[in-house]
């Protein structure tokens, strides 16, 4: 398998402090389909985010003093030029980190949706009359953009979790400056020349690479002027940066990892069951916060499902994943497949059957598996998997699907397959999950005005909608008496 590296999508300079930058070091980018280097980027330190908190802290006084509805028009222009450039970014996340181009196509368009509506929602930014209790007085609220804000990402959706904190960032009127994930810097830096294309200020979104993540991230902590942080990524990461906020009690929104159930009733067609089940498990391979990571099925469809489950799994198509017809390509790293080995091993050593895959296949490609007869203790029943294989669970009621659901740490994403209406409410209302999806394995697809966000150790706060906004305004009262004399 080749990689074809096309020069013109690659980016390797940071932008801060109002110029795109080389620095001293520089770390490398490896295509997960081949393991070959795709270029290089820069290394930033310590004191370039200091650098950029000062160059933000600027930049500040005057966004935040825009018209919302000419951020609203900037963000629009941004939002075409995402379009525009569609090819190019797909093609860029491809390379980084191997999810399928006609997924990273999506992605685009996904990425681009948060835009788009921050874009038409900026200008609706306002605030509420409050009567008050007494005649001679006034009340109101303003909403007023939070401040700096220091954003961390993952590779996983590396356009799509930028925008959706950046667009809702610029449009409230804050400044922000992303550390995106190692393994997928060039789309951050590309997206950040859009929006200085798009006419967006200087300094209002700067992109910082960093393979010290820890180091890099110290000063923003340490920073009174950083107002709020916002994360996505893994929960143990989300504790601790969690820890470090606090220091300087600034705004925290977490988004983090799951374990999403999926419930499969008596009642439900196990063909069309079967079909979500695919698209919810299997794209990007797997490795998205909200993939079904367990099965749960109801014991009298039970042995139809799993063998039209297993029978879609093996029609899929692994390879290459710049061709057009690949389904399932390689998994990020060589860490990720070891865990997802681990995780297979574990299960089949305690009497797991692999009806499907079950192996390494080559590189980092990992066959798309599906385990039946899953032993109650696996790790993969309780550990975020991040990867091609589906463990199936025969239940017997429903109070023991709920109770199986629910038996986890995570509470990001749950799903839910039947034809009963009063069931389909029960189970919604039931399950600790932030996001339920009920016969709809994708139920926030393209979906930028609806919450995203998790209970318990997924995280805190919501991504999206006018909730996501909310995150990066401050609400300020302001009271008023009046001399009612004349
Ligand atoms: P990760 O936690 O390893 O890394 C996320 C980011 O944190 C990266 O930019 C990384 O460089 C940075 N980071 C790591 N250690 C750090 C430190 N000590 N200080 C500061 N920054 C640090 O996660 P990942 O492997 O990139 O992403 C996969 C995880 O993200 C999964 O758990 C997945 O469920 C989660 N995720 C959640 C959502 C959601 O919306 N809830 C969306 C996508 C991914």
């Amino acid at each position: 398998m080749t990689t074809p590296t096309n020069q013109s999508v690659l980016r390797s300079k940071a932008y801060f402090a109002g110029e795109w930058r080389t620095t001293a070091q520089t770390f490398e980018v490896f295509h997960p389909g081949n393991g070959q280097s795709i270029g290089s980027v820069a290394d930033c330190t310590a004191d370039d985010a200091r650098k950029a908190i000062d160059a933000a802290e600027i930049a500040l006084k005057s966004w935040r003093k825009v018209n919302p509805n000419e951020r609203g028009k900037i963000l629009r222009k941004w939002n075409d030029l995402m379009f525009a450039h569609q090819e190019e970014l797909a093609r860029l996340m491809t390379l980084e980190m191997g999810k399928p181009i006609t997924e990273t196509r999506g992605e685009v368009a996904y990425a681009a949706s948060f835009i788009e509506w921050c874009a038409e929602e900026a200008g609706r930014i306002s605030g509420e009359r409050i009567s008050m209790r007494f005649n001679h007085k006034r009340g109101f609220t303003s909403m007023e953009p939070v401040g700096i804000v220091y954003a961390v990402t993952p590779w996983n959706f590396p356009a799509g979790m930028i925008t959706r904190k950046v667009a809702p960032a610029l449009a409230a009127g804050c400044v922000i400056i992303v550390k995106p994930a190692e393994l997928s810097p060039m789309t951050a830096l590309f997206l950040a020349e859009l929006w200085l294309q798009a006419g967006g200020p200087a300094d209002t979104f700067q992109v910082l690479p960093t393979n010290d993540a820890a180091g890099l991230t110290a000063p923003f902590m340490e920073d009174e002027r950083v107002r709020k942080l916002t994360f996505t990524g893994s929960t143990a990461v989300g504790r601790l940066l969690y820890q470090q906020a606090a220091k300087t009690i600034k705004r925290v929104s977490l988004e983090l990892g799951g374990h999403a159930p999926f419930l499969i009733f008596d009642d439900a067609d196990p063909a069309k069951a079967a079909q979500e089940v695919i698209g919810s498990k299997f794209r990007n391979t797997g490795q998205t916060c909200i993939c079904t990571n367990r099965v749960y099925v109801q014991r009298g469809i039970a042995e139809e499902f799993t063998r039209i489950l297993t029978e879609k799994t093996a029609a899929l198509k692994v390879g290459d994943p710049l061709a057009d017809d690949t389904n399932i390509g390689p998994v990020v790293e060589q860490a990720g497949l070891d865990k997802i080995k681990a995780q297979v091993d574990d299960a089949l050593s305690k009497g797991a059957t692999a009806t499907v895959g079950g192996k390494v296949k080559e590189g980092l490609y990992f066959e798309p598996t599906i385990l039946t007869n899953v032993a109650p203790d696996s790790l993969i029943l309780k550990q975020e998997t991040f990867g091609p294989v589906a463990p199936v669970v025969i239940f017997d009621t429903e109070e023991e699907a709920l109770r199986l659901a629910n038996d986890s740490e995570f509470g990001l994403a749950a799903y839910a397959y039947t034809n009963d209406l009063s069931r389909a409410w029960r189970v919604a209302e039931a399950l600790e999950y932030g996001i339920v999806g009920i016969n709809d394995g994708g139920p926030t697809a393209v979906a930028p005005h609806v919450p995203f966000g998790g209970m318990k150790n997924s995280g805190v706060g919501r991504e999206g909608g006018h909730w996501g906004l909310e995150e990066y305004l401050e609400t300020k009262f302001i009271g008023m008496a009046l001399n009612l004399e004349g």
